[in-house]
C-alpha cells in the first residue's frame, strides 16, 4: 500500500521537474519536450487491471484517462497519461555537462572512487585517488552505490538496486508505431518513439533483455519480426529505497547531504531533485518528506 504523503511529495517533485525540464532543454538548443507529442499511454492485460489503476492513480491526485483498445496501444485496454512528456535523457545530461564546464565547473569521471571520511572534528572530508578535496558542502548522489558510498562514514542508507534494461532500434519503414510512448504495466516496461529509432526499455530484476524482447514481440509482432538488428543494447542499476522515494536532504553529519533512491524514476525527477537540493543548502529550506530518518540532523 502506497504512503499518500510520499505519494504527494513524489508527484508535487515530478511537477517541479517537468517544468525545469522544458524550459532548460530550450535554454541548452534542444529539441524540447513540449515539441514532442504530450501524453504516454499505459496497457493492461484485462479492463478490469486498468480499472483498478486507474482508480488507484486518481486517488492520488494523478490525471489518467481511461482508453478502449486502440491502434496506439495495440489493441489493449489503456490509461492515457495527458500530462506526460518524454525526451532524450543522454542528450539532456551531454548538455548540461557542456553548459558546466563552460561556466568553469569540473567534471571528473573515469577516476577510482572517491571516499569520504571525518576528520579529528568530525568534519566531512573528501579525497579523490588519494587526494583531499576541498568543499564546503559535499552531496552524495552516488545511485545504487549510495549506500556503499556512505558507509564509510557510519551512515546506513537503505538502497537496493534493481537491474533494467533498454535496446534500441531502427524504426522500421513499413509498419507504423505509436507517436507517444507505450508503457506495459504487467512488466513495467516502454516503448519510447524518437525521431528516427524506438526504445524498448525496462523490466524489473531481469537478468537479461529476454524478458523485454519477448514481451515486446507478443505485443507488436509485425514491428519486432522486421526489427531484428539492434542498434544499441544496455542495463543498469534502479536505486530503489525501502520507503519508495528518493533521499533528498541532511545527514546527520553538517554539511553533508544526500540527493539517491529515485528509483525508476530519476530522469523524471533529476531536474527538480537537484533544484530543491540546492535550495536547501543555499537557502536553508527544510522539506521533511523527504528526509531519512537516520540520516536527518
Ligand atoms: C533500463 C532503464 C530505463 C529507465 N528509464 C527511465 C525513464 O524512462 N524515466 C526515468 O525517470 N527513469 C528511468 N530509469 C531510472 C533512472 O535511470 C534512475 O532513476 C537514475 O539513473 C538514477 O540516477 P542517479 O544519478 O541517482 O544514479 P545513477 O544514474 O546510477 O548515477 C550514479 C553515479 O554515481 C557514480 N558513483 C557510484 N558510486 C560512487 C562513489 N562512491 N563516488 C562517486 N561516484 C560514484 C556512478 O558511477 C554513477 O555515475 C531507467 C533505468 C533503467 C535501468
Amino acid at each position: 500500500m502506497n504512503d499518500p504523503e510520499v505519494d504527494a511529495a513524489v508527484h508535487e517533485l515530478a511537477i517541479r521537474s517537468r517544468g525545469l525540464l522544458i524550459g532548460r532543454m530550450g535554454d541548452l538548443g534542444l529539441k524540447s519536450m513540449r515539441s514532442r507529442p504530450a501524453g504516454c499511454f499505459q496497457i493492461f492485460e484485462t479492463e478490469d487491471l486498468a480499472d483498478h489503476a486507474q482508480s488507484r492513480l486518481i486517488a492520488r491526485g494523478i490525471m489518467t484517462e481511461r482508453r478502449g483498445p486502440e491502434s496506439n496501444t495495440f489493441n489493449r485496454p489503456s490509461l492515457f497519461f495527458p500530462e506526460d512528456r518524454s525526451g532524450d535523457a543522454l542528450a539532456y545530461g551531454q548538455a548540461l555537462a557542456r553548459v558546466i564546464e563552460g561556466q568553469g565547473g569540473v567534471i571528473r569521471t573515469g577516476v577510482s572512487r572517491p571516499i569520504l571520511g571525518r576528520d579529528v572534528d568530525g568534519v566531512i572530508t573528501v579525497a579523490v585517488e588519494g587526494r583531499p578535496i576541498e568543499a564546503d558542502h559535499v552531496v552524495v548522489a552516488c545511485g545504487s552505490q549510495t549506500a556503499e558510498a556512505l558507509k564509510p562514514v557510519g551512515l546506513d542508507v537503505p538502497i537496493q538496486s534493481i537491474r533494467g534494461w533498454a535496446v534500441d532500434f531502427d524504426k522500421p519503414e513499413s509498419v507504423k508505431l505509436p507517436i507517444q510512448p507505450v508503457m506495459d504495466a504487467a512488466t513495467r516496461s516502454a516503448l519510447t518513439p524518437f525521431e528516427d529509432w524506438f526504445r524498448l526499455s525496462g523490466t524489473w530484476g531481469e537478468e537479461s533483455e529476454g524478458l523485454l524482447l519477448s514481451r515486446w514481440s507478443e505485443i507488436m509482432p509485425d514491428v519486432m519480426s522486421i526489427c531484428t538488428e539492434v542498434r544499441q543494447i544496455w542495463s543498469g542499476e534502479r536505486p530503489v529505497s525501502a520507503e519508495g522515494r528518493p533521499f533528498i536532504g541532511p545527514t546527520q553529519i553538517p554539511n553533508l547531504w544526500i540527493n539517491a533512491g529515485h528509483g525508476h524514476m530519476g530522469w523524471t525527477l533529476c531536474a527538480g531533485s537537484g533544484d530543491l537540493m540546492a535550495e536547501m543548502i543555499l537557502e536553508g529550506r527544510v522539506e521533511t518528506r523527504f528526509a531519512h530518518q537516520n540520516s536527518a540532523h
